[in-house]
């Protein structure tokens, strides 16, 4: 981060750099988490391409509950090695005043995306890669205390059960 990159700069119209470097688990555990140039320029890029085309077409406000994060915040997140937040490049989010299934199945529908994951029937994580975009769908869940990733066939998520404790 230069002098020209602060936290409050502006990544696309609705979204804030601040929004995607806030995390609990730094502030609990005194990490830092603050993105380099080439973070930032990703997470414009997520934003640009993902995050504001949804925003514009849901027209409600999305809150991001995990953008970037350090290698130390990913590891007290118990976020896989190479997870795509260490990048810049994913972020997990609600839409409060929305199902978030219906919010899932506008993504798939009509939005470009690397992967695209409802996580535990809790929160979207949505990442972008530019030309190496997988379009990956998927649903993940707890089984017996392991996270599970099951894909996604067709072009909607139908009513999957609220989440349940295994
Ligand atoms: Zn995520």
């Amino acid at each position: 981060m230069n002098a020209s990159t602060s936290l409050s700069t502006r990544l696309s119209d609705n979204f804030f750099l601040n929004e995607f470097t806030i995390s609990q688990e730094a502030e609990r555990h005194g990490y830092r988490n603050e993105p380099n140039e080439k973070q930032i320029d990703n997470l414009r890029l997520l934003c640009v391409n993902v995050l504001q085309p949804l925003r514009e077409i849901i027209d409600v406000p999305i809150f991001i509950n995990s953008g970037f994060r350090s290698f130390d915040v990913n590891a007290a997140v118990d976020g896989k090695f190479n997870s795509q937040h260490l990048e810049g490049k994913a972020a997990d989010f609600i839409v409060p005043s929305m199902n978030l299934v219906d919010v899932f199945n506008i993504i798939l529908q009509k939005l470009s995306f690397d992967q695209l994951i409802y996580e535990f029937g809790k929160w979207i994580h949505i990442s972008w890669n530019g030309e190496l975009n997988r379009k990956d769908v998927m649903i993940s869940k707890k089984v017996y205390g392991k996270t599970m990733y099951e894909k996604v066939v067709g072009d909607r998520l139908s009513v999957i059960s609220e989440e349940r404790r295994v």
